[in-house]
């Protein structure tokens, strides 16, 4: 199958070979993706009813049908992409405003396909959602608000609890929606927990903005340029500082922006208060309630006089709102770029049922974030993770690896660096045959679960640690999770009366046998680097500068170059956004010679590889 070649949309002037026009790098609308690369074959383990729950939107209906100007035809739409995500092993089976999974026993908050959020399993109080109401006067007390929170999720799976605000005072209770605040400009079109810690707040903007040299580059060399000047981008992403540059990075672009989050518990707040403080329109605090949640999407979009252009989302929840809420908007709608594995889902989901009525460019699957954030992310972050939560050292330590995928590949790796004995599982023959090339010993969990001192699962698959693996561990034996979701690891299995739970730390669960053998559990089985540690910067300026070139992609797109389906970003841009982070490394590229390009058939400025290839 041919692959859809298009030239980006866009050319900074200064900027050199990879983003010039004449050389274009093939835009592939993942529709067009060729069979048999890998994970459009793979068959998807969920069974099929647990595959279409997970297809639902998280945050109930579908939009309304036929709201959608110009919709194209359903068939044949994208089937492959869809295929594609559908067979994808990581997807969440219903995420929540806290990134929690349902499908696990220590998620306590239900999304319901009909739109209402409920608490489950135990009491079965069901909140409804703005949507179906809008108003959103109904906010729970003080005390209500707080002890929803709690009900909600006690360890987000991915909110990024260790990055938590340093200026976090429990001591004021107000909802920042009761509170009256102006920046120094005057302004009060904000809604942030107090604008008073902006200071703090820049300062760690000023941090990230050392590990980000892509974004920080891309502000310099498009000076005089803005190639996103007239946009009109509303956001919904996890706020941090490392979101923060890249608004500010959209703003020095030409960009005007409006944010809320897309996590409830992950915003740093003094970095919230120091991009209100400039000027942006930010809407978000940590602690949201779900009618917070809601409010705060909703204050970005319905504004007097100004209407979005652009979305940039982590979740698909922004998506949905304007679909469900102010499908009219779509008319003036660009494009939307997703980062989340979850939103992309529904993306496709709209993409096949032909309600997808603008472009959207899937940045989870760049190569410049799978590779970067799944691999190199944890490769720096499974040891932080674990030495914060337990202080241990793991020279000598016996760890097993559940899964050697990029995640498991990040983990392993680490690990033997600091002379840990480690032991891999894998199903699949070729990552199997990689373990053993990389050295280390491919065992079967049942092999070696006595024996270890670590158990880290990174399959993305569910129940891969069992209650009779866990019956087996010796006493201490550490257990965690680095996989999307918390199913990896049956904890459900230890919430039984003979069991006790006793938390030794925010974070760290022991769990003891009547024998008096006790397991150290991580983060309930969630995410153990974005629940226990900090994730770097530097990736996350690689899947930011990928975020701010799809933008810059989709909004100079000429007409009819993006047709309403979902496209991954242009190998070239990939290439771009790589090279933009070389410098930080000193590190000096190889150019091509004319007879070398010829000879292997390449444009000398890229791109180099063909979509399929693998990295
Ligand atoms: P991957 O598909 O590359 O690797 C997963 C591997 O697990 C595969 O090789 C698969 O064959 C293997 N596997 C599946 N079931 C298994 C089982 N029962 N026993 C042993 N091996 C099994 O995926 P990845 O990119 O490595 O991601 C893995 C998980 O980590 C996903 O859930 C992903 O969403 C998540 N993730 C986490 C982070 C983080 O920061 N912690 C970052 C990116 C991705």
């Amino acid at each position: 199958m041919s692959v859809q070649v298009a030239a980006p949309a866009v050319e900074l002037k200064e900027l050199s070979g990879p983003m010039d026009k004449a050389a274009g790098p093939p835009c592939e609308p993942v529709s067009a993706h060729p069979p048999g690369h890998g994970m459009a074959a793979a068959p998807c383990p969920l069974p099929a009813p647990e595959r279409e729950a997970a297809l639902a939107p998280s945050c109930g209906e579908r939009p309304p049908g036929g709201a959608c100007p110009g919709l194209p035809p359903a068939a044949g739409k994208v089937p492959q992409a869809s295929a594609m995500k559908r067979s994808d092993p990581h997807h969440p089976q219903h995420r929540h405003r806290d990134g929690s999974d349902s499908s696990g026993a220590a998620a306590e908050a239900l999304v319901s396909p009909d739109g209402t959020v409920s608490e489950a399993p135990r009491t079965v109080k069901k909140i409804q959602f703005a949507d179906q109401k809008q108003e959103f006067n109904k906010r729970p007390t003080k005390i209500g608000r707080r002890s929803l929170s709690r009900s909600i999720s006690q360890s987000s799976t991915d909110s990024y609890s260790s990055a938590a605000s340093y200026t976090d005072s429990s001591d004021d209770e107000t909802s920042p929606r009761d509170k009256q605040q102006k920046n120094s400009k005057g302004s009060s079109d904000f809604c942030v927990k107090n604008i008073k810690q902006a200071e703090f707040g820049r300062r760690e903007i000023e941090i990230a903005e050392q590990e980000m040299p892509a974004l920080m580059a891309l502000r310099k060399r498009a000076q005089g340029e803005k190639p996103l000047s007239g946009a009109k981008i509303v956001g919904c992403t996890h706020i941090t500082a490392q979101t923060a540059v890249l608004m500010e990075t959209l703003g020095a672009l030409g960009a005007q922006c409006r944010w809320a989050a897309c996590n409830i518990y992950s915003t740093l707040n003094e970095v919230a208060a120091a991009l209100a403080e400039s000027g942006f329109p930010v809407f978000a605090w940590k602690g949201e309630s779900e009618d917070d949640f809601w409010w705060c999407i909703d204050r970005c979009v319905n504004v007097e006089g100004w209407q979005p252009n652009m979305i940039l989302d982590d979740g698909g929840d922004l998506t949905h709102w304007i679909y469900k809420k102010y499908p009219n908007m779509f008319k003036k709608i660009k494009g939307i770029v997703e980062e989340s594995v979850t939103g992309v889902h529904r993306l496709y989901q709209l993409s096949k049922a032909g309600k997808l009525c603008v472009p959207a460019m899937n940045v989870n699957d760049s190569v410049t974030k799978q590779k970067f954030d799944n691999l190199y992310c944890c490769r720096e972050s499974i040891l932080d993770g674990l030495k914060r939560t337990t202080d241990m050292m793991f020279g000598g330590k016996q760890v097993v690896v559940c899964g050697y995928g990029e995640v498991g590949k990040g983990c392993c790796a680490a690990l033997k660096a600091m002379g840990s004995i480690v032991y891999v599982t894998e199903i699949d023959p070729i990552c199997a045959l990689q373990a053993c090339m990389d050295g280390f010993r491919l065992v079967k969990l049942n092999e070696v679960i006595r024996q270890v001192d670590i158990v880290i699962t990174c399959t993305g698959n569910k129940n891969v640690v069992t209650r009779e693996h866990l019956d087996r561990m010796k006493n201490s034996c550490i257990v965690c999770n680095m996989g999307h979701s918390n199913t990896e690891i049956d904890v459900a299995s230890l919430r039984t009366p003979e069991l006790t739970w006793e938390r030794v730390r925010s974070q760290v669960d022991h769990v003891i046998w009547p024998d008096g053998k006790r397991i150290v559990l991580l983060a309930e089985g969630r995410l153990l680097n974005l629940s226990c540690s900090t994730v770097p910067t530097f990736v996350l300026s690689i899947t930011a500068t990928t975020q701010a070139l799809a933008l810059i992609e989709l909004y100079n797109a000429p007409e009819g170059r993006y047709k309403q389906d979902v496209y991954l970003l242009p190998k070239k841009m990939d290439e771009y956004v790589a090279s933009l982070h070389l410098p930080t490394f000193d590190a000096h590229l190889t150019e091509l010679t004319d007879e070398q390009a010829k000879y292997l058939g390449l444009n000398k400025n890229g791109p180099f590889k063909p979509n399929y290839y693998r990295y």
